[in-house]
């Protein structure tokens, strides 16, 4: 940028008190076209110099009142003026005064008398000067705008820019919270957890005098109050729960939920047992006040398992195994405590998951077969059937009873598999006996009870089956006798009363199994279309030695004469129990007084004496 100003535009202030030299400047400078004005004094110079401000100004140095130093001076204090540029005009040549024209702010020097050739060439000269100051100047400014607008312009950049950062930062870490967290509750999940466990796991083996524990928190029937209640108060209710959780440990411990309605609390830096076992019983005391849930008082309880820091644990997987498995045992003793893990709960549940592992073929290598105990009429001491009661020949345990194995194969849904091919043994059985003692015609008329898990009959396909079974086997349904239990009757309305009415159908007979030992309920019973009750074993042991269980006896009968059913004793072992049973008017006994529960061939050899039993 340049900056190109007419001499038209220059205005200059000639200073002189000698009036001559003042016309003389004048008139030259005029002629070159400067718009000039003059001054007479130093104290007129100094006015005009303020009012109208000029571009450069010529001053005398020797004036009367104030002299040229003196006016520059004054000049040079005032902000205003203080950069015109001033060239002073003397006739004084010494050198001392030349100094200290400079001193006091001049630019320029000329000597008197005045040539006007030098006069108009430092005129220019100082001119050009003040142009190129001015130049540089607005230069220095355009480049400080300039650098301003860019450094504005940095700054929001910049700015941005940082923005964007904390916003890809803000979600880096929310999604690194949602991989680590639960989404319902908030609390750490499982993979957090696992981490924290390892982590604890490293520090006690670097540190040994670190003690750590394990709380597995398993609410009890929560599918329950899920199902029942709806899953908006099943999310409340879990959400409540982690508050509770969280209120009863400490900060530096570890609330985690591994989904559902499973929690699990690390406890960091316990000093014995009993502070884990503290935690337990707080939570217990805790959740025994109800949590209050869209107006309605919610009670729940929670199972908990235990572990205890210990140098034999060298991963997560092993801990949280063992939590797991005195949690289960807390549930098994009836839910709402908490149990604290042993090596013999765990060395039972090995020997359990193998057990259930040698059931999966325990079929295919036919180590499952039927026995057979003999029922008899009370009135006839006669023979009248047999109840079915499945075998386990274990390879290298022997004789596996079915209290043990039963539970197992419902846990697994192997008793569907397993139950299917009983019933099918057992019919063929009693169908390939009355073929055999064809000639005997009681035997053609003996009945096979057979026991039915309840998921048996919850299975769709349950009715189809039977009836394959059933034509394949060419036994009439009326010889078969199902055994339930009375657990299935409290179902509520649905499949399973449709599939005992399908039974009934087919003239097959339902008898309630352990009868008095479960949940009795007389309107359950008048419901369905049952026809035996059987009086569980040990109201009939016991019914010897106490009075209460004679009476119970007695009421069950009685209530059983009255619905228009049949009693079947169980478990008679002497003939006092047997005497007493008669008096009371039962129709059928069962028990080691008659005989075990006995193989095939043995049951074959006794109906070929038949009918002396
Ligand atoms: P349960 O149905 O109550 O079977 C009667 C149990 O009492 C049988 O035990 C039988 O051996 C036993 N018992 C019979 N008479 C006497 C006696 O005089 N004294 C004593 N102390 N016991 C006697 P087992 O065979 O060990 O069966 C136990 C349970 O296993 C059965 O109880 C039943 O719940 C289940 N179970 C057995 N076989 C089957 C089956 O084929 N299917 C299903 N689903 N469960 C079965
Ligand atoms: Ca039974
Ligand atoms: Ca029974």
């Amino acid at each position: 940028m340049t900056i190109s100003v007419s001499v038209q535009e220059i205005s200059i202030l000639v200073v002189d008190d000698i009036a001559d030299n003042l016309q003389i400047l004048a008139n030259t400078l005029s002629k070159q076209g400067y718009q000039v004005r003059c001054a007479k004094s130093g104290l007129t110079a100094l006015r005009g110099a303020s009012t109208i401000l000029p571009d450069l100004i010529l001053l005398d140095i020797k004036m009367p009142d104030l002299d040229g130093y003196q006016v520059c001076q004054q000049l040079k204090a005032n902000k205003q003026t203080c950069d015109i540029p001033v060239i002073f005009l003397s006739a004084l040549d010494d050198v001392l005064d030349k100094v200290k024209a400079f001193e006091v702010g001049g630019v320029d020097y000329i000597s008197k008398p005045i040539q006007v050739k030098e006069v108009l060439a430092r005129v220019k000269n100082q001119i050009a000067l003040q142009l190129a100051k001015a130049e540089i100047t607005e230069l220095n400014q355009d480049l400080e705008r300039r650098v301003y607008q860019r450094t504005i312009k940095l700054k929001t950049v910049v700015q941005k820019l940082r923005q964007e950062i904390n916003e890809r930062q803000r979600i880096q870490q929310q999604l690194i919270h949602d991989a680590l967290h639960d989404s319902l509750t908030g609390l750490p999940n499982r993979a957090l957890l696992i981490e924290r466990i390892e982590f604890t796991i490293a520090h006690a083996k670097r540190n040994p005098d670190y003690r750590y524990g394990l709380l597995f928190i398993d609410l009890d029937r929560f599918k329950v109050i899920n199902d029942s209640l709806g899953h908006l108060i099943g999310d409340q209710l879990l959400i409540a729960v982690s508050n509770l959780l969280q209120e009863c440990v400490r900060e530096n411990d570890l609330v985690a939920r591994l989904g559902g309605d499973e929690f699990v609390i690390l406890l960091d830096g316990i000093k014995s047992v009993k502070d884990a076992t503290l935690i337990g019983e707080r939570i217990q005391q805790r959740m025994r006040s109800p949590f209050e849930l869209q107006n309605q008082n919610i009670f729940t309880s929670a199972s908990i398992g235990i572990v205890f820091s210990s140098v034999e644990y060298h991963n997560s997987a092993d801990l949280m195994r063992d939590a797991d498995i005195a949690m289960y045992r807390a549930k098994d003793k009836g839910k709402a405590r908490y149990t604290i893990f042993d090596q013999t709960m765990y060395d039972e549940t090995l020997k359990l998951v193998e057990l259930e592992n040698n059931l999966r073929f325990a079929l295919k290598r036919n180590e499952l077969m039927m026995h057979y105990q003999p029922i008899i009429s009370l009135d006839s001491n006669k023979l009248v059937g047999f109840e079915a009661l499945i075998r386990w020949q274990h390879p290298e345990r022997g004789s596996i009873s079915p209290v043990e194995f039963i539970p197992i194969a419902e846990d697994t849904g192997l008793i569907l598999e397993i139950g299917e091919w009983l019933l099918r043994e057992a019919c063929q059985q009693l169908q390939t006996w009355r073929q055999q003692f064809a000639s005997i015609p009681e035997i053609g008329s003996l009945k096979m009870s057979i026991n039915l898990a309840s998921q048996q009959l919850q299975e769709p396909e349950f009715i189809s089956k039977l009836d394959q079974i059933l034509g394949d086997t060419g036994l009439d349904g009326s010889s078969l006798r199902l055994e339930i239990t009375e657990s299935v009757l409290i179902e509520p309305e649905g499949s399973i009363q449709d599939t005992l009415r399908q039974i009934k159908n087919r003239n097959i007979k339902l008898s309630i199994d352990d009868f008095g030992t479960g949940y009795s309920s007389l309107s359950y019973l008048r419901r369905f279309p049952i026809d035996n009750l059987k009086i569980d074993r040990s109201f009939i042991q016991q019914m010897n030695f106490d009075s209460e269980n004679f009476e119970i006896v007695r009421l069950i009968i009685t209530l059983a004469k009255t619905l228009g059913m049949k009693t079947i004793s169980e478990g008679v072992e002497t003939s006092l129990q047997l005497n007493q049973l008669k008096g009371l008017g039962c129709e059928f006994a069962q028990g080691y007084l008659f005989s075990i529960p006995l193989a095939p061939k043995q049951i074959e050899l006794m109906l070929a004496k038949y009918p002396q039993f």
